[in-house]
């Protein structure tokens, strides 16, 4: 019988009246996710995912490796399914698992039965089962404190499944349950990580980048767009809005304070995002920020960047340490591509002697000179709107 996943719902099942429509979402999620893989028929029931080929040209292991990155999903059980009776499940167990047992120094069985009207308790299961096992793989002990590899028998209401050790699910909740929100995506190292934790809890992802041609080079522009097609295996096509900012940093230049340069720019920032949010039916933005890293992220910093901004901001990596905030990088495998080399347009005019704990009074009156309406709507007129998947080709 063919292979089929069993994918099991992470934090999901302790909704109370939500639960259907959070079910609902996620397995619109993964139909949409198995559709580069070929013809596959997604269903849930008793809390689990049922994910089954509907024919041989289906992609089995690219779809696998396509489940391991849905939120919503705690474990996955890569299985086979059989007529429920004792004979079958044997048979498949033997033919499915066996080499796995054969390579295996001990094994125990544990089993499931959720359709109570099997003859067998889940413990009769395990001990029949266990029992032929054992008698046709004499070297692998059977040990039910500490098994070297573990059978399991589901007896569920459509099929029996058996599989061998489930693997971790993403985690988190089904990407678009907890609305929608707009991240302020540079090419560094934080901010693709901030989209991916949002994304996480359920938030569907749009970003925003803000460069700088010709002080910033395509490259830039190009490794941005990268990340963004890393973090969509995670959540999802997404929408990136490019906005051209070197006149905003050029009128800065030349009519701010150089103290102010950085803070000025970032509000800037906000506002553009806001507006683009708002447009976009966000809810909230996210940033990559992170408390005391830079000088303008210090509380009264990002006071002051903040002011321009009415929606929430969401800031996951506000109190990670750097090397907690690289792990995730490197789990998710953006970090690469974040440390290459090419220029962020923050790194653009930087003051020499940054302001780090600004009053919102100071920097109102450092940006006096300029026509701040003006520059928003030629930004914002400026707009490129991209869209991003992961079965693009890699731009890097
Ligand atoms: P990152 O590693 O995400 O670049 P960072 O430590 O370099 O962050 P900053 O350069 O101060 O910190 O940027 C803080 C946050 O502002 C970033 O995490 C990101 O959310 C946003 N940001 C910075 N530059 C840009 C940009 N060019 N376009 C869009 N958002 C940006
Ligand atoms: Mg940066």
């Amino acid at each position: 019988m063919k292979e089929i996943f069993l994918l099991k719902l992470g934090e999901i099942v302790l909704k109370g009246a939500n639960k259907r429509q959070f079910e609902d979402k996620l397995r619109q999620n993964v139909r949409r996710r198995m559709k580069p893989y070929g013809n596959f028929d997604v269903y849930i029931m008793q809390s689990t995912v049922y994910v089954e080929p509907m024919d041989d040209e289906a992609d089995v292991d690219g779809a696998w490796e396509a489940c391991r990155c849905i939120f919503g999903l705690v474990s996955l059980c890569r299985c086979r399914a059989c007529e429920k009776d004792l004979d079958s499940i044997f048979e498949t167990v033997e033919a499915y698992l066996g080499d796995d047992l054969d390579c295996a120094a001990s094994f125990k069985v544990e089993s499931k039965r959720s359709d109570k009207s099997f003859p067998l308790t889940s413990i009769g299961i395990s001990q029949e089962i266990g029992g032929r096992l054992a008698e046709a793989h004499p070297d692998c002990a059977v040990d039910v404190h500490n098994p070297a590899y573990t059978v399991y028998v589901e007896v569920r209401d459509l099929a029996a499944y058996v599989h061998g050790p489930a693997v971790p699910g993403a985690g988190g909740l089904p990407t678009g349950v907890g609305g929608r929100a707009m991240c302020l995506l540079s090419g560094g190292i934080d901010s693709p990580v901030a989209a991916y934790m949002l994304a996480k809890r359920g938030v569907e992802i749009e970003c925003v980048h803000f460069f700088s041609y010709p002080y910033t080079s395509q490259l830039a522009k190009d490794k941005v767009l990268e990340l963004a097609r890393l973090v969509t295996k995670y959540c999802g096509r997404m929408t990136v809005n490019v906005v051209s900012f070197t006149q905003i940093q050029e009128a800065i230049r030349d009519n701010c304070p150089e103290e102010y340069f950085t803070l000025i720019m970032r509000r800037f920032m906000m506002e553009i995002s806001q507006r683009i949010a708002k447009d976009d039916g966000c809810g909230a933005l996210i940033t990559g920020e992170n408390l005391g890293q830079v000088a303008s992220q210090t509380m009264q910093a990002m006071a002051v960047t903040g002011a321009v901004v009415d929606i929430p901001i969401f800031m996951p990596l506000v109190g990670m340490d750097k090397e907690e905030i690289i792990t995730i990088a490197r789990k998710i495998g953006t970090l690469e591509t974040s440390i290459l080399p090419y220029e962020d347009c923050c790194t653009v005019f930087t003051p020499k002697h940054p302001k780090t704990k600004p009053t919102l009074g100071q920097v109102q009156h450092a940006e006096k000179g300029l026509d701040r309406e003006a520059l928003i709507q030629e930004a914002l007129a400026s707009v490129e709107k991209i869209t991003v998947k992961y079965d693009d080709a890699p731009l890097l």
